[in-house]
């Protein structure tokens, strides 16, 4: 079997620190939004919250148009995987929503997401949204320079599986920098059919876990956008935007954890 050729860009520390200075406006995105998510707030009214602070720190928000994306993010409900369109959708107590953001800033791209619960939800959302964040935070401490790619895929695989839960295989990460979708692809699990590069410094990449709570199989809504769950069980999301530099690995997009109060009650 021959791999399509993959063309890896890696980043200067200077493009790292542009790429940066992107994630560091996307990462106050989600700090703010946090607050905005309860009952009765539209998944639409989220998205405009979010445009509004992209465009309100002199950016662009990277989804708006892609492909002819109608939001500038992606927000997926419940058994809503990713690629979710904001809506008049209003969510209800013991909703997840999937908030997945992409800002360009000088022409830099840098992508993050993060699943919240919304009000009080039940222990069974509670431990896919730990486990699924565990898996993009196992992900990333996996990542060395000269270690292969599927390290990342092996880590999220590993900590799913032990807890029982399925890995979505369809959708995977990306390189990010100046284009939003680059190589190499970052798939989440053990994948045998596409190339698993050598970890260079100046790689830059965005790692992306989808974790479903029952099968790994989804399919795509007729709004042609949504991915959902096959059998319609929860599915979480996290993604961070991560660079791979002379001192270490840097998580671009870093900010407190979304779901820290769901750790500490638990
Ligand atoms: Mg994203
Ligand atoms: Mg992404």
């Amino acid at each position: 079997m021959s791999f399509r050729k993959q063309k890896i860009l890696l980043k200067s520390a200077d493009q790292v620190d542009k790429m940066q200075a992107s994630a560091e406006i996307l990462a106050s995105v989600f700090v703010n939004i946090r607050k905005m998510v309860k009952p009765g707030v539209t998944t639409g009214a989220i998205d405009e919250a979010i445009e509004t602070m992209i465009r309100q720190a002199g950016c662009f928000p990277s989804f708006k148009g892609y492909h002819g994306f109608p939001g500038s993010a992606c927000i997926s409900v419940n058994e809503e995987v990713v690629h979710g369109i904001p809506c008049e959708r209003v969510l209800n107590d013991g909703d997840i929503v999937g908030i997945d953001v992409g800002v360009i800033k000088d022409g830099w791209h840098s992508d993050s997401a993060e699943t919240l619960p919304v009000g009080q939800i039940n222990s069974e959302a509670v431990d896919l949204l730990k486990n699924t964040e565990e898996c993009l935070n196992l992900a990333i401490a996996a990542i060395k320079p000269g270690k292969r790619l599927s390290v990342i895929g092996s880590a999220v695989e590993d900590h799913a599986k032990a807890h029982g839960y399925s890995v979505v295989e369809t959708l995977v990460g990306h390189g990010i920098g100046r284009d939003l979708h680059e190589d190499p692809q970052v798939p989440n699990y053990r994948c045998f059919t596409m190339p698993d590069p050598i970890i260079e410094i100046g790689l830059v990449i965005a790692i992306e876990p989808m974790i479903n709570g029952g099968t790994k199989r989804v399919v795509t809504a007729r709004d042609e956008w949504t991915i959902r769950t096959q059998d319609r069980r929860l599915s979480a999301h996290f993604e961070h935007t991560v660079a791979v530099l002379n001192d270490g690995v840097r998580v671009l997009t870093r900010r407190p954890s979304g779901i820290a109060s769901l750790y500490s009650t638990q």
